[in-house]
């Protein structure tokens, strides 16, 4: 039968996924990390079984289904405790976008390798000077003047300018979708211009960032020094504007959110072992309301996050652009908030063996951080609603 909220797709889907992923689970997850490999053997077969394309249209390889649906994916593979980050950007924002805006070729020649994992795609927006304020983002796009004779200026190279930072995955992502304004739109409110830049470019500089995570992905600085594109680089209207982007950015907070929960559901379940066996006194640890309690309101939140992040992709899915906004923000927020909340406990709950690495969990705390910074801030959420929502007035 069918529920409001999850049809029983979908839920046939949450099984096979979470089979998968207990498949791997987090020994295999840890081996790559220790490894200083890349979740290939997973990411593979997940998309062998139509995951990670889950969202994309069936005419281009993917299985015609939509944000709910790679939710389930995301929420689940990190549930197992193997989260793959990639699926936040590759099929989330870059396939959603090329799927809505890309010209024919560039479905052509990116949606199939997306959905069966041969290719991957990175998005990079946040530059060292902009950070939570992207309307100052200063990546430029100018059109090459050394065309042949007659071109049409429709036709010209792109010449792309700029840096990025803690741009994920650059190292394995066959291009990067990067995010820039033209150049007779260098200040102002953003234009944002979207460019598919191919890994090895000339021009297009990577240094990775040592970040304290214990994650398979890695983050990058950018540097694009003059990095010449074909005309055809660009995706979507050079005047289309934000709407272009959100259609990018809300997914990636719906996926966020799936990223959260997952790796919080992941440490509850991991506490909640420990719980009903470790005894120190009569009864089990579990037994004490100081331990029971927190751990009951950690499952509450991330229960209540995910029912925001059910109506965020339902919203989405059914071309609710706006109201996707307000609730994709929403359900990061809470998500994140809650997987940090969730992360803590269940560490706490494990005394000093939530600290050591055969538990493997404490390392989850900074983990858990990263949904509270990106891609969008709690405060920055805090503000959005603030003004969007409850029409309060802004402090910048
Ligand atoms: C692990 C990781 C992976 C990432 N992957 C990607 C990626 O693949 N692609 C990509 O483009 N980016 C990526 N990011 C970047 C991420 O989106 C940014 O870190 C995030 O948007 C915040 O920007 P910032 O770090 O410059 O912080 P800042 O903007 O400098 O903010 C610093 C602090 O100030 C607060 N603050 C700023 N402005 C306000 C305000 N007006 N009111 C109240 N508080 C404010 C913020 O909330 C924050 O707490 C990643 C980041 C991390 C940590």
């Amino acid at each position: 039968m069918a529920s409001v909220l999850e049809t029983d797709e979908h839920k046939a889907l949450r099984a096979a996924v979470s089979a998968l992923g207990n498949r791997y689970g987090r020994a295999y997850l840890a081996k790559v990390i220790a490894e200083k490999a890349h979740p290939t053997e997973l990411w593979a077969e997940a998309a062998k079984l139509g995951y990670l394309g889950v969202n994309l249209p069936e005419e281009y390889g993917g299985g015609g289904g939509g944000i709910a649906e790679l939710s389930i994916v995301l929420e689940e593979l990190g549930a197992a405790g193997c989260p793959l980050l990639m699926m936040v950007v590759s099929p989330a924002i870059c396939g959603t976008v090329i799927a809505r805006f890309g010209t024919e070729e560039q479905k052509q020649e990116w949606l199939p390798a997306l959905a069966d994992g041969t290719r991957t795609m990175a998005f990079g927006i946040t530059e060292p000077d902009a950070g939570s304020n992207s309307h100052r983002i200063t990546t430029t796009a100018r059109r090459a003047t050394d065309g042949p004779a007659g071109q049409a200026e429709g036709q010209a190279d792109w010449i792309l300018s700029g840096r990025k930072v803690f741009i994920s995955g650059v190292d394995i992502a066959d291009a990067t979708l990067v995010v820039g304004r033209t150049a007779d739109a260098r200040t102002g409110k953003l234009k944002p211009c979207l460019f598919i830049v191919p890994r090895d470019a000339p021009g297009f500089g990577r240094r990775q960032i040592d970040m304290e995570l214990h994650g398979a992905e890695k983050q990058f600085e950018l540097t694009l020094d003059d990095v010449r594109l074909p005309a055809d680089a660009l995706v979507g209207d050079e005047d289309a504007g934000l709407l272009q982007l959100f259609a990018g950015l809300n997914p990636e907070r719906i996926m966020t959110a799936a990223f959260a929960i997952g790796m919080g559901r992941y440490a509850l379940s991991k506490a909640l072992v420990y719980a009903r066996e470790r005894t120190v006194w009569r009864e089990p640890i579990g037994a004490h309301q100081a331990i029971a309690h927190p751990l009951a309101q950690a499952h509450i939140d991330l229960e209540l996050a995910r029912l925001m992040m059910q109506k965020a992709a339902l919203l989405y899915d059914s071309g609710d652009d706006v109201g996707a906004g307000e609730a994709a923000n929403m359900a990061k927020y809470a998500a994140a908030e809650a997987c940090v909340k969730a992360v803590d406990q269940s560490v706490h709950t494990l005394g000093g063996n939530g600290l050591t690495g055969e538990f493997g969990l404490a390392s989850l705390i900074t983990a858990s951080r990263v949904a509270r910074i990106a891609p969008v801030s709690r405060e920055m959420i805090l503000n959005y609603v603030s003004h969007q929502t409850l029409g309060l007035p802004k402090s910048y």
